[in-house]
């Protein structure tokens, strides 16, 4: 009833003056809600967001910013321009705009040089930013900075007055805030980039900021840093994987879509201070058709090495990845071992996972800041498991197993009511039956849930999901106390 007495405009309410006690009551309405929404931070950035995509327009098609290494107070970068076939122009900002051509898979000889840029890497500015409008010229840059960020003004009032600032024409500034990056473009008069002693300078920059504020244009981009690719989507706090050597064994159904998961959360990526992280991938085999239909690779791929095309998938997904294929058996070794930090069994095949588990503890391995991560599809695939080994403390993959009441190891943790389908082949690999693509991906999903809880050692570590709920127990996500005399931990 009240909507019919105001009028709403673009979030703007009309009074009608026919009936202002009704108008103003839904007026207040809004009020309210305005004031609920300010108490809850996140609704504050998303429409802070919004704002600033309204308020600053990128003048190309999409400008793509590199901002590492973020510790620095400003950077010197360059910029580069691509135009595609329909004439709409991508702006590269970084220490090496090719470098970012490369990444985005655009060609190196069509990127064209660019002015220089300035790069304000560290989160200094708050939300307020918008508080104040807008800036349009070069003095409401030095005003708005000045409100909004005392610290990055100062820094960004040094380096426009320094003299290279000219020489270089240096037209682009970026600030780099709330997980976004702003800036402007300001086309400097010749005669100022041609400034040639302290004096010119200062009064080039006099000039251009008060005297005859330059106009600005101003931009929007996006960063293309590791740093903000991977952590833009993990809770504060959850580890990623950069800088770490990771062991995938197995690219099969489960392994194909964990290796371009774990590629998301920055294995095969440098740690934030250049620690390399490559990712290893082995597997021996093929791949046939027979694997297409639960597989991450496609028909391109059939009759070549998975592990080789894996790598090449993810090389394709991340450009410059630090992607190592291994395509023979890999019969892993304590010396060996001792080369990788996290190891990735997706092999789905107990004698292997066992000898694996049995390894990384006897060698030692198994220590600090080490994880070893068990990944399988159980029976019928209605269920995937994963188990993670964080300290020599944890249960190891032979404590899943009852060794005391047969001679065959009988699972403590059955995952199927109906015992037919915890039944093992005579070779020691699961039951193989058929099952969708979505329990290898159901299993990839389980094994990053798993790496995200790599330094929380007081998560689960044996994680147990059903993909249908049919002949399955509930869920087992627990910590299993080490079993005693263990054949893969004890330790007489
Ligand atoms: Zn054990």
């Amino acid at each position: 009833m009240v909507e019919s007495l105001c009028y709403n405009d673009f979030e703007q309410y009309q009074l009608l003056a026919h009936d202002l006690g009704a108008a103003a009551l839904r007026v207040l309405d809004d009020a309210t809600e305005t004031l609920n929404r300010i108490s809850n931070p996140a609704s504050i950035v998303q429409d802070s967001q919004r704002d600033f995509a309204r308020l600053w327009p990128s003048d190309f098609s999409a400008t793509y910013i590199d901002t590492l290494p973020a510790d620095a107070n400003v950077l010197e970068c360059r910029t580069a321009l691509w135009k595609n076939a329909a004439g709409d122009q991508t702006l590269l900002v970084g220490r090496d705009p090719s470098d970012i051509a490369r990444r985005l898979g655009i060609p190196v000889t069509e990127i064209r040089p660019n002015w220089a840029a300035m790069v304000f890497p560290q989160e200094g500015l708050g939300l307020s930013m918008t508080a104040l409008g807008p800036p349009n010229n070069l003095h409401e840059v030095k005003h708005w900075l000045g409100a909004v960020a005392p610290r990055t003004h100062n820094l960004w009032h040094r380096a426009v007055q320094r003299r290279t600032h000219y020489e270089r024409a240096v037209q682009y500034c970026f600030f780099v805030t709330q997980g976004q990056v702003i800036g402007y473009f300001a086309d400097h008069p010749p005669k100022h980039r041609r400034a040639r002693s302290a004096k010119q300078t200062r009064e080039a920059y006099v000039e251009s900021v008060y005297d005859h504020p330059l106009s600005i244009v101003r931009l929007h981009a996006s960063r293309i840093d590791d740093q903000y690719l991977v952590e833009r989507n993990l809770s504060h706090g959850d580890p990623d994987l950069r800088g770490l050597r990771v062991l995938l064994i197995g690219a099969g159904a489960v392994g194909g879509f964990l290796a371009c998961s774990l590629l998301k959360l920055g294995a095969g990526l440098p740690s934030p201070s250049g620690t390399p992280g490559p990712l290893t991938i082995c597997d021996r085999e093929i791949l046939t058709t027979a694997n297409i239909g639960r597989h991450v690779l496609g028909l391109t791929s059939v009759g070549k090495s998975k592990a080789r095309e894996v790598c090449r998938h993810l090389s394709e997904l991340w450009p410059g990845c630090d992607v190592h294929p291994i395509a023979e058996e890999f019969v892993p070794s304590a010396e060996l071992l001792h080369g990788y930090d996290v190891v990735v069994d997706a092999t789905g095949y107990e004698t292997y996972s066992r000898f694996l588990s049995k390894l990384c503890r006897s060698s030692g391995w198994l220590n600090a800041g080490k994880a070893v991560l068990h990944l399988w599809i159980e029976g019928r695939g209605a269920v995937v498991r994963g188990l993670i080994q964080r300290r020599p403390a944890d249960a190891c993959y032979d404590c899943l197993w009852n060794y005391a009441t047969t001679t065959e190891p009988r699972p403590r943790f059955p995952a199927y009511s109906d015992p037919a389908w915890t039944q093992h082949s005579g070779d020691g690999y699961a039951t193989m039956t058929p099952f969708a693509i979505s329990s290898p991906m159901a299993a990839a999903a389980l094994g990053i849930d798993l790496l995200r809880t790599r330094t929380d050692l007081r998560s689960p570590s044996f994680v147990s999901r059903a993909v249908d709920a049919a002949g399955v127990h509930a869920g087992v996500n627990k910590s299993p106390d080490r079993i005693s005399k263990c054949p893969g931990c004890h330790r007489s």
